[in-house]
């Protein structure tokens, strides 16, 4: 096998910026730097900037430039569209009572734990063994005093697309509000706000080709979401903080670019992402598949490996050149394994063992097949090293 310099298939922690959206973002650093809150003739260029991206984002998704707030990224939007939401719901007595999934980004999790902490309650509904939520568990777990359901559009370790559209109908019928976490989503599957009954939709620029550091959340004008951030009248009041327009403009760029190409990057996507799950399926064996089979994000293939543990295979990779996540990021100092894994039912000796790659439109053929030999090869030397395989595999066969 021929060492490749670096096979980067980690997109979905993070994606370079496009080239594009760095040319877009470049006038704003410096010639037009200009506060786009100020009333003199430098805020005019950035401040139609903002307006033109906020135009073009909203095109993206069928809403209003109006319901688009810009916001520091995903965890900020998640923030925000769960502690204001459930503080305006209280406020307005309306109820205490919020649905997540099991499933969900950390960024919602530990919100909604904080939110308990603060006397809310939080039901977490549980997905099948291929992470889709269990409606029926969902519509049973809806009470009188249920304000918010929030469900990730797709989840960010093991790809499952949820059924965003039937949750939102749900939600709607029970008069409940209806937050979505996209920040995987966007950019890589179509949505729209309307079709699909979202009332809130959070997303992050540096997934989909735009800077790290910049993201936003839509939210339905008939919602009227109280500030997260004080102290500014920017974003119509709602978001204060001087208006990061570099990262806006980026962030639109790549958005435009990623919606221009979205049919033909899903295409390509699907076909090599498909062809790494065959060929691991086909030549490693003693592997689990994580996720749903179909309903998965183009660029999203899971897999947990037995007797392999996930850091040990990600380190031998890396000294191929390889660069992936595992499945099984272990809570900081704790040797749980991911709650993804374990809320689809991953056991629990396999899970450390699991490992994601994430395509991007850039991701070649060539860099699949070395990445699947790489694997190939660093799982056969780990379990080489087991004492356990081999008397696994003899019991295997025997049974
Ligand atoms: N939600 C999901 C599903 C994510 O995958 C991430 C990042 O990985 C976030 C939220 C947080 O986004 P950000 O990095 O912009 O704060």
């Amino acid at each position: 096998m021929k060492q490749m310099e670096k096979v980067y298939l980690d997109y979905a922690a993070t994606a370079p910026l496009r080239k594009e959206a760095l040319e877009a973002m470049m006038p704003y650093f410096i010639e037009d730097f200009g506060n786009p809150s100020s009333i003199h003739s430098m805020s005019r260029s950035p401040r139609a900037a903002v307006r033109e991206a906020r135009e073009t984002i909203a095109k993206t998704l069928n809403a209003d430039p109006s319901e688009i707030y810009f916001t520091s990224g995903g965890t900020e939007s998640d923030n925000w569209a769960l502690i204001s939401t459930a503080q305006l719901m209280s406020q307005k007595g309306k109820g205490k009572h919020i649905i997540i999934s099991t499933i969900e980004h950390h960024a919602i999790m530990e919100t909604a734990d904080y939110l308990v902490k603060q006397g809310y309650e939080v039901t977490k509904v549980g997905v099948d063994e291929t992470g889709l939520v269990k409606m029926d568990e969902l519509e049973k777990a809806i009470r009188p005093d249920t304000v918010l359901i929030s469900i990730m559009t797709a989840n960010n370790e093991v790809g499952t697309i949820e059924p965003v559209a039937e949750i939102g109908k749900l939600a709607h019928d029970h008069g409940i509000l209806f937050h979505t976490d996209a920040v995987q989503a966007y950019g890589h599957m179509p949505i729209d706000v309307k079709a699909m009954n979202i009332d809130m939709l959070s997303v992050s620029g540096h997934k989909f080709g735009g800077p790290k550091g910049i993201g936003f959340l839509y939210v339905t004008k008939s919602v009227r979401l109280p500030p997260f951030m004080h102290g500014g009248e920017q974003e119509n009041g709602r978001r204060a903080g001087t208006t990061n327009v570099p990262g806006i403009v980026g962030m639109a760029k790549a958005a435009e670019i990623a919606h221009r190409d979205l049919e033909k990057n899903m295409e390509r996507m699907t076909g090599l992402r498909d062809h790494y799950i065959e060929r691991i399926e086909k030549e490693i064996p003693y592997c689990k598949f994580n996720g749903h089979r179909t309903k998965r994000l183009p660029g999203n293939a899971n897999f947990s490996f037995y007797f392999v543990e996930g850091e040990s295979l990600l380190m031998n990779l890396g000294m191929k050149g390889v660069c992936i996540s595992t499945g099984s990021a272990c809570a900081s100092g704790s040797l749980d394994p991911s709650h993804v894994l374990m809320a689809i039912g991953v056991p629990h000796e396999i899970a450390h063992g699991s490992i994601r790659v994430s395509l991007s439109e850039d991701t070649t053929l060539e860099q699949i097949d070395y990445a699947v030999d790489a694997i190939k090869s660093a799982v056969a030397t780990m379990r080489s090293l087991s004492p356990l395989y081999d008397d696994f595999v003899k019991t295997h066969k025997e049974a």
